[in-house]
């Protein structure tokens, strides 16, 4: 199982607007992701996810992502379990741009992707490409459509498949993520206890339990660490 966060993206230069610097005109971009914000004002959360939207059409995947795709391609989606806190769809692309179809887990929801404010898990969701048009609604019921984005306060996507995967893993291996949020930060104590062995890429390592750190970005180590793994070789770490 294969858990990535941002640091899987950085390469490709998406923006994240978290951390010291996460202004967005005025704002404090983590208190716009939020349900409160959307009811008190849908146009501006919505200008905030086009803007995300438009940036990551900008940017393409990166040796990190094809890697990614292409170990799900040689071993099999039941073999290779894909979880990704990004909400950029980069993994997708890489499996659009290689010709493959890859299966991942976005748990944080995607953004290209609106789903009724109303009910989302039971309305249909929507692909969306750019800025969204405001006049869309829900075909079920005619509710405005929001990002389907998990904010903060709501439930991360896929937790059911998520545990079935940690629980039978050999390995768990985290890529760029910083361990510090919930419940991802506690995938690898989780996949450890079911006796995974537990590896993690990052430049700055998280401090989680892992059985190996490997301090590089992920557009460098995992092309390696996927090319001795399909060749049969386990990594030497
Ligand atoms: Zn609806």
């Amino acid at each position: 199982m294969i858990l990535s966060g941002a640091g899987l993206s950085a390469a490709s230069g998406v923006p994240t607007f978290r951390g010291p610097g996460g202004w967005w005109r005025g704002h404090r971009a983590t208190e716009l992701a939020t349900p409160e914000a959307w009811f008190a004002d849908r146009d501006l959360v919505r200008a905030f996810y086009d803007t995300r939207r438009l940036g990551v059409v900008e940017v393409a995947p990166n040796p990190g992502h094809h890697a990614l795709v292409a170990l799900q391609e040689a071993w099999g989606a039941d073999r290779v379990t894909l979880v990704t806190q990004n909400v950029d769809g980069l993994l997708g692309r890489a499996a659009v741009d290689a010709g493959l179809r890859a299966e991942v887990l976005e748990m944080h929801g995607a953004l290209g992707r609106l789903c009724c404010e109303r009910d989302r898990h039971r309305h249909p969701v929507v692909a969306v490409q750019g800025a969204q048009d405001p006049t869309a609604t829900c075909t079920r019921c005619g509710a405005p459509l929001r990002p389907d984005i998990v904010w903060f306060g709501e439930v991360p996507m896929h937790l059911d498949e998520i545990g079935q995967a940690l629980s039978r893993c050999a390995v768990f291996l985290s890529v760029g993520t910083s361990g510090v949020v919930y419940p991802a930060a506690g995938f690898v104590d989780l996949a450890r206890r079911a006796g995974a062995r537990c590896l993690e890429i990052n430049p700055e390592p998280s401090g989680g339990a892992f059985h190996a750190t490997r301090r590089e970005g992920a557009e460098r180590a995992l092309p390696a660490l996927v090319a001795a793994w399909t060749r049969g070789h386990a990594p030497a770490w």
